[in-house]
């Protein structure tokens, strides 16, 4: 049993002021794994309090201090390696050597990419005999999901140190001990007293306390269309600058001269992969009519040959759904796919045989989508390929496009010119071309209702800072 029921608030681990706490299940034994603090708009108020006392000099550290403190971070986070990979292996069902290559990874990424980014950052622009400046805007409010616990809490993290703005987090209850861990990660790299303040608790209860608080200047948030709203709204009444990752439901064009083969095993695994549970999971599978036959038999033997299990096991592709909620979200997509009318080609209801304990659902296509379908439409977080199919190229763009998201889109293809037709088509925020990764300094984030800003490498350090210009700063 984990227990770990204080917040880190003003450098320190404290009591929250309700004696309460909140249960952690293990999506693998359906088990509790823990307890955390239920959190309290008292908590926020006293994190709020810290992080305002030390933006100013936090905001006017030099480059250099911030620089070697992420650096800190790095060595430190390194060194809670297992802790980091246990945790998450338990709180989220991720197969370990997942939790390692990806989870742990993408954490140490971040820190690296915001201390190396502070290289050659210009927070100073001299023009004419004015100055403009870029510093820290101020306290901030980070709220995360559970899919990715170490990515898209550290993505925050980091470039709000670069920025040199202070912050409150408020990680999700379904996977809040990577984020303690990253605490004491924090607290061991010395970072100024108030700088990182920790509050668990619900979403709802710490997410509003936080979004309507006058001293709180910026929200960043990841996580769910609606939650994201409740936080703008919140926002708007006094004006706080937000920065949303939403969901997504990414298109992946495959086009008529690939190897069927490698599409194939490509297409499905962005869409198992981490059981489906990614924001820019390439969910709706978009094929040319002169494939579909060879394409669906082979996605078939690729799904089929996922491994599902106990996430401790050796090789294992994936492990269950994070909950319950969870589960039954995709249960009743899956569902939805069959009424509506889709043909299931392999998986759908019910659990996989022989994983009647644990959250496991079985990877699962469905071919004949219609755009206009639910499981089209919907982002269901499960591991789910909807294939569509189409006749020509400006189709396919047309069907990529007519989403409400715009988080991503991947396109496969040999021929330059359709490749970059296709690229440049999409209203999405990444585009991966021929399964090409990029680099992590590369942005990322949303068209559409997928959000609003970037994050990663500089662009996600610019989110944390405000502009001024010191008008004849140097003219006497
Ligand atoms: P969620 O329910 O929106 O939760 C995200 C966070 O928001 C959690 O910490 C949650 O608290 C909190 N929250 C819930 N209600 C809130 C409210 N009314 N006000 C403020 N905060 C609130 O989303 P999720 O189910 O955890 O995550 C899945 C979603 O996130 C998907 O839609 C996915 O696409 C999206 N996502 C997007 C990206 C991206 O980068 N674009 C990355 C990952 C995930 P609790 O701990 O109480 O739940
Ligand atoms: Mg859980």
């Amino acid at each position: 049993m984990r227990t770990s029921n204080q917040q880190f608030i003003d450098g320190e681990w404290v009591n929250s002021t309700s004696q309460e706490t909140i249960e952690v299940i293990n999506p693998a034994t359906e088990s509790v794994m823990g307890t955390i603090a239920k959190g309290t708009q008292e908590d926020v108020n006293k994190a709020v309090e810290a992080a305002k006392k030390a933006y100013i000099d936090f905001r006017q550290t030099p480059t250099k201090e911030r620089q070697d403190m992420l650096n800190r971070i790095v060595e430190e986070y390194k060194k809670r390696k297992t802790d980091i990979i246990e945790a998450i292996t338990e709180e989220l069902g991720s197969p370990r050597e997942l939790s390692e290559t990806t989870h742990y990874m993408k954490g140490l990424i971040h820190f690296s990419e915001a201390r190396d980014a502070l290289d050659d950052f210009a927070f100073k622009e001299k023009r004419g005999d004015s100055l403009i400046v870029k510093e820290g805007i101020g306290v901030t409010g980070l709220v995360t999901p559970w899919n990715f616990p170490t990515n898209q809490t550290s993505v925050k993290l980091a470039a709000a140190f670069a920025a040199g703005s202070p912050v409150i987090l408020k990680p999700s209850v379904e996977t809040p001990f990577a984020a303690i861990i990253l605490a004491e990660v924090i607290q061991a790299s010395g970072v100024p007293k108030g700088v990182f303040n920790l509050v668990n608790g619900r979403g709802s209860v710490i997410g509003d306390a936080l979004s309507s608080h006058p001293d709180v200047r910026m929200m960043s948030f990841t996580g769910s269309e609606s939650a994201g709203s409740k936080i703008m709204r919140n926002s708007s009444q006094d004006f706080k600058r937000v920065s949303l990752e939403l969901g997504g439901k990414s298109p992946y064009i495959i086009l008529d001269d690939v190897d069927v083969d490698k599409a194939a095993k490509s297409a499905t695994k962005f869409v198992y992969d981490n059981s489906g549970q990614v924001c820019d999971a390439a969910t709706r599978t978009l094929i040319p009519e002169s494939i579909k036959d060879e394409f669906i038999e082979k996605a078939k033997q690729n799904m089929e040959s996922v491994r599902v299990g106990n996430p401790n096991e050796k090789n294992m592709d994936i492990g269950p759904l994070v909950s319950r909620q969870q589960f039954n979200a995709v249960q009743g997509y899956i569902k939805k796919g069959i009424d509506e009318g889709a043909t299931l080609i392999t998986g759908g209801l019910g659990k996989p045989e022989g994983l009647e304990r644990g959250y496991y659902v079985k990877p699962t296509i469905f071919s004949d989508v219609d755009n206009d379908m639910t499981i089209a439409k919907e982002e269901i977080f499960g591991p789910v390929m909807s294939i569509i199919t189409y006749s020509t190229l400006d189709e396919a763009i047309d069907i990529a496009n007519d989403t409400n998201f715009g988080l991503c889109g991947y396109v496969m293809g040999e021929n330059r010119e359709n490749v970059q037709k296709v690229a440049n088509a999409l209203e999405a925020g990444s585009i991966v071309i021929n399964e090409n990764a990029g680099t992590p300094d590369l942005p990322f984030g949303g068209y559409k209702h997928s959000g609003i800003g970037r994050e990663w490498g500089d662009y996600g350090i610019e989110e944390f800072l405000e502009v001024k210009a010191l008008k004849g700063y140097y003219a006497w």
